[in-house]
């Protein structure tokens, strides 16, 4: 009451309105996603180091562009996703690897409204692969940081799960603290992210199944640390308030982020670095299982002016747009 009495009626009515807005979430969020893209150019060797590197600030910005698609483009949500749990328990060796057999067990409709991140992945290699092969250097930037974030967001246990947000379970708002909070607290100060280089995968699809059943055979503990703490944190406690100009925010506390991300024991750590190195690795593969071509005579990167349109008209209708799908964070 304290607080309400304090910020008065004007501040309750922006309080309210951003409790349904607790923790925006965008995958990994914005920052992690640039971070892990642009962490992954350095997994690379010397043959295609130089080349990610003269574009790590494209690589990077555009990290965050299938999130933003996912405001102008229909259907694009479903491949950010899978929540395998329908299908049931893990670790799900009922549900079909190959799409055509997927799709004839489930059907189409059933895997588009669970979900078909894996399968995206997959198709995504070829595309990146085939860019490799024409030597097209826009597809393979294109390719490149959109396959960094779909597989990102594979590493995610929250983008697992039919109960993604915590919302079956009375705990609203978990996929943004997991996958945005937490990193956005701790990530920088200390989580250690040299991860080695990047490795040839023999078989993609299995590596990508692989990368899918890790998270989802985390998401019972992400569930019940948030649980077991929010009984040892009062609401007080347990959130807090932000001022960002004239808006007042409710997050999770300090204290409970630190608390939640500790109780974890690494896991978000983990999962960040094992992305760097997963998506160098699947980078790396495309390029060697498109002959490698040699990256340092594609030239420089010159766009058409229809292609700065399209990517202003992507950043406008993301910022404060509707998703057209599945949003996260409701
Ligand atoms: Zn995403």
């Amino acid at each position: 009451m304290k607080l309400f009495s304090k910020i008065g009626i004007c501040g309750l009515i922006i309080m309210f309105f951003s409790l349904s807005q607790i923790n925006e979430a965008q995958s990994w969020g914005f920052w992690a996603h640039k971070r892990i893209n642009r962490l992954s150019v350095f997994t690379l060797p010397p043959e295609m180091i130089g080349f990610y590197k003269s574009h790590l600030e494209h690589i990077t910005e555009h990290a965050v562009d299938p999130d933003k698609r996912r405001y102008a483009v229909e259907g694009e949500d479903k491949k950010h996703y899978i929540d395998v749990d329908v299908y049931g328990e893990y670790p799900f060796d009922n549900v079909p690897r190959v799409w055509s057999e997927a799709v004839e067990k489930f059907s189409e409709d059933t895997l588009m409204e669970y979900g078909i991140l894996p399968y995206n992945l997959e198709w995504m290699m070829g595309k990146l692969t085939r860019a490799f092969e024409e030597q097209n250097l826009k597809r393979i930037l294109r390719h490149s940081s959109d396959i960094g974030h779909y597989i990102g967001d594979g590493h995610v246990p929250l983008h697992t799960t039919v109960n993604y947000n915590g919302q079956l379970t009375g705990q609203k708002g978990i996929h943004g603290f997991w996958e945005s909070r937490c990193p956005e607290l701790f990530a920088t100060d200390n989580y250690d992210f040299f991860v080695g280089k990047a490795i040839y995968v023999e078989n993609i699809r299995d590596k990508i199944w692989e990368i899918v059943l890790e998270s989802a055979s985390h998401v019972p503990e992400v569930f019940a640390q948030e649980i077991r703490l929010t009984k040892e944190f009062p609401d007080d406690k347990k959130y807090a308030f932000d001022e960002r100009g004239d808006i007042l925010l409710k997050n999770y506390s300090y204290e409970f982020s630190e608390a939640y991300e500790k109780s974890l024991d690494g896991m978000i750590e983990d999962r960040m670095r094992d992305a760097i190195l997963n998506i160098g690795s699947f980078w790396y593969t495309a390029w060697v299982n498109a002959g490698k071509p040699d990256l340092n005579r594609l030239g420089e990167l010159a766009l058409t002016d229809e292609e700065i349109e399209e990517q202003k008209e992507l950043d406008n209708k993301s910022n404060g747009g509707k998703i057209k799908g599945r949003d996260h964070s409701k």
